[in-house]
């Protein structure tokens, strides 16, 4: 069925890029990656995140960022969909990170230059959405929103201890199919919006959502203006995944879920045309691509 090809694409996919990934510690580099203490799994694309190993509760840097890496050696290193075409992951260095990144990489012998493929991101055109969750105009629902921001913003700045992420993702819909991707420019009602920070799981009302990975729920609220039922998960390292337009949201903030566990039921709550699951992920404030760490486990399980 449809679901089932879509994921069997997406799972081409991440082999080629992981494939593609790899190019770029073959060759003259290869004997260099292997030495390299730092080991990853995933898919270096713009919207796409690197599991990475280290040693136990070591600080990497991955560009700018400082990460201490898990009790097991794992840090989870993100894309976002404007990322850069290569990153530097590296122990921390005097002075930050280096002007010419690449040339750093080829001089230290523990350092990995990740090459990062561009993204392909389409233009999404919805029309047919609630007018006040594209223009919304009143003030009580502008304070709506406004508090709404605040809260949001809390739960995905939750940073749990963990690495729940290691045994990867599954999809959090059994039988779907995606009915709009990550990254697309959007046109909402023909008005201009930013881009589509979510992958979009068509479904019937109604159908269960599943906890993909297991962590500790960071955000559950019903009737958001723009997301309806609304549960994050927090994976560990900063991981955040987001479930929006739920019709039903049957976990609590603070409590830790197992994978598999039924977390909601989808909807077409919120900024929506119809009943789908709009699912995403952020890492640092930075917005991934969740279909891209589904199969995915940490290097060395
Ligand atoms: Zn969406």
């Amino acid at each position: 069925m449809a679901g089932d090809r879509q994921t069997g694409v997406t799972a081409s996919r991440r082999e080629t890029l992981v494939g593609l990934a790899a190019l770029g510690l073959a060759g003259p580099g290869a004997a260099k990656a292997a030495a390299s203490p730092f080991k990853v799994s995933g898919v270096a694309v713009q919207g796409g995140s690197l599991i990475v190993r280290a040693g136990p509760r070591e600080t990497i840097a991955a560009g700018a960022e400082l990460i201490k890496t898990s009790e097991h050696g794992l840090a989870i290193v993100g894309f976002d969909r404007d990322a850069e075409p290569g990153l530097l992951i590296s122990y921390p260095r005097p002075g930050g990170p280096p002007a010419d990144p690449k040339a750093a990489a080829a001089e230290d012998p523990q350092a990995l230059w990740i090459d990062i493929a561009p993204g392909t991101f389409d233009v999404q055109r919805v029309d047919g959405l609630p007018q006040d969750t594209v223009t919304p105009e009143a003030p009580e629902t502008l304070a709506k929103i406004a508090a709404e921001a605040t809260r949001k913003a809390a739960g995905f700045a939750s940073n749990i201890e963990g690495d729940h992420f290691r045994y990867g993702f599954e999809m959090p819909l059994k039988a779907t199919r995606v009915s709009g991707r990550f990254g697309g420019q959007r046109v909402l009602n023909g008005v201009p919006a930013r881009p589509h920070y979510g992958t979009d799981l068509a479904a019937p009302k109604g159908t269960r959502v599943e906890a993909p990975c297991a962590g500790v729920v960071s955000f559950a609220e019903s009737g958001l203006h723009y997301e309806g039922g609304l549960i994050m998960i927090d994976h560990g390292q900063g991981l955040v995944s987001a479930y929006l337009h739920l019709s039903k949201v049957l976990v609590e903030k603070g409590q830790f879920i197992n994978r598999g566990h039924k977390i909601g039921e989808v909807g077409s709550e919120g900024r929506a045309t119809g009943p789908h699951l709009c699912w995403r992920m952020k890492w640092r404030g930075r917005n991934l691509d969740p279909t891209l760490l589904v199969g995915v486990q940490a290097p060395g399980i």
